[in-house]
């Protein structure tokens, strides 16, 4: 039998390539993006209670109703900004699948989708899967900041929908309020669609605000967030995230979401409800990931790799154009089983495969694990 590829340029990700690799050399893994400490104690023990005490049944559809109200207590307390939480917050299987689902929603065979490369993996394949046709505007290093008449040029009467991610995976940018701004004025009167993926929102450095799209009135009418229990309490495993919307967005997409995954694993979602009680697991995120970003880059400041400080996520892009010419895939493999410390070129997110000679290491780790790490990036 035969059939015809979907996707026929894609291939198995870097993040499992990097991770196999680091496994199969025995490497420190700062490759792909996850925490090796634990998740916290009282939020298994209420996961467990929530187990106990009978959320054993699918949920709602939409997500288990504390979850959802503490999701939008959040908003309030966060972003002084109000997302309904039965109309307009909807539990999904990770960020992925919210992305996913909105992108197969909204995209139709023809329709353009704007991008900005280095983008997160999951982006193009779902337009791609769905038909529609990727624009790219590729950002350039060290800065990744955005031309915005160049994204003016871009937009066509075809653009369907931009994506845009800050904190930004890879880079490690964040986006201002001028961007946010400039991001609306083009917008304003169009019908195109804003996907913010934020996930990283809690992971922001120096004092910073999260510039979220919903503290932009025009913008958050147009706009989906989605966002990722996994990455903000230290449980990747988990895959349970969640997306915001308008309610007329929203309702559109629960007509996908419910044929898809239908509603996610309910205990879960009931003891990251319990858990979000006391909001000091999430405010406290950005000075918790501060130090480990900070003790990393104390570490390595003797290093040959040239070093912009990571504004958020918690990802440092280091290069290493002073050490050599390497391409960034072969150097980050031979680093793997040369050096024993696993990273994630760049190349692989841009246009083109574009090599600016960078490599991204995650710093969610212990901290006996950066201290190994940065005796490793010493000697290179
Ligand atoms: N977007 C970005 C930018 C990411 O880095 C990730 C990985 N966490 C995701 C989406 C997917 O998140 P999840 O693991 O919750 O599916
Ligand atoms: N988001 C994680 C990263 O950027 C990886 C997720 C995955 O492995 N697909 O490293």
């Amino acid at each position: 039998m035969q059939y015809k590829s979907k996707l026929p340029n894609v291939s198995t990700n870097i993040f499992s390539i990097m991770s196999a690799l680091a496994n199969q050399h025995n490497a420190l893994n700062l490759s792909q993006g996850f925490p090796n400490y634990p998740s916290s104690q009282k939020l298994n023990d209420l996961v467990n209670n929530a187990m106990n005490t009978g959320y054993n049944q699918y949920a709602p559809m939409p997500g288990n109703l504390d979850l959802l109200t503490a999701i939008s207590n959040k908003y309030q307390l966060l972003y002084n900004n109000s997302y309904h939480p039965e109309k307009e917050i909807t539990v999904t299987s990770g960020a992925s699948q919210a992305i996913f689902t909105i992108i197969s929603t909204f995209i139709r065979p023809n329709d353009e989708v704007i991008i900005f490369t280095p983008a997160y993996d999951c982006y193009e394949p779902a337009i791609e899967l769905n038909g529609g046709k990727t624009i790219t505007i590729q950002l350039s290093a060290p800065d990744y900041g955005v031309n915005w008449e160049t994204v003016k040029s871009k937009i066509s009467s075809k653009t369907k929908m931009i994506i845009i991610n800050s904190p930004h995976n890879p880079s490690g940018t964040i986006w201002s309020e001028t961007d946010m701004l400039q991001l609306q004025d083009l917008t304003k009167n169009t019908d195109i669609i804003v996907l913010s993926d934020e996930v990283y929102e809690h992971i922001i450095f120096d004092g910073e605000q999260h510039q979220s799209v919903c503290l932009f009135n025009d913008l958050k009418q147009r706009s989906f967030i989605t966002a990722s229990f996994g990455k903000t309490f230290h449980n990747t495993g988990w895959k349970i995230g969640y997306c915001c919307a308008p309610e007329y967005l929203m309702s559109e997409f629960r007509k996908a979401h419910q044929f898809n995954v239908f509603c996610v694993n309910h205990p879960m979602q009931k003891g990251l409800a319990d858990y979000m009680q006391d909001s000091k697991t999430y405010t406290s995120l950005p000075n918790f990931f501060q130090q480990k970003r900070d003790l990393f880059l104390s570490l390595i400041s003797e290093s040959r790799f040239k070093i912009k400080p990571s504004q958020g996520t918690y990802f440092q892009v280091l290069d290493y154009s002073e050490i050599t010419g390497e391409y960034d895939v072969d150097f980050a493999k031979r680093l793997t089983k040369d050096f024993g410390i696993a990273s994630i070129p760049l190349s692989v997110f841009n246009e083109n495969d574009k090599d600016d000679k960078v490599l991204r290491f995650c710093f969610a780790k212990t901290d006996e694990t950066l201290v190994k790490a940065t005796e490793i990036i010493c000697k290179i």
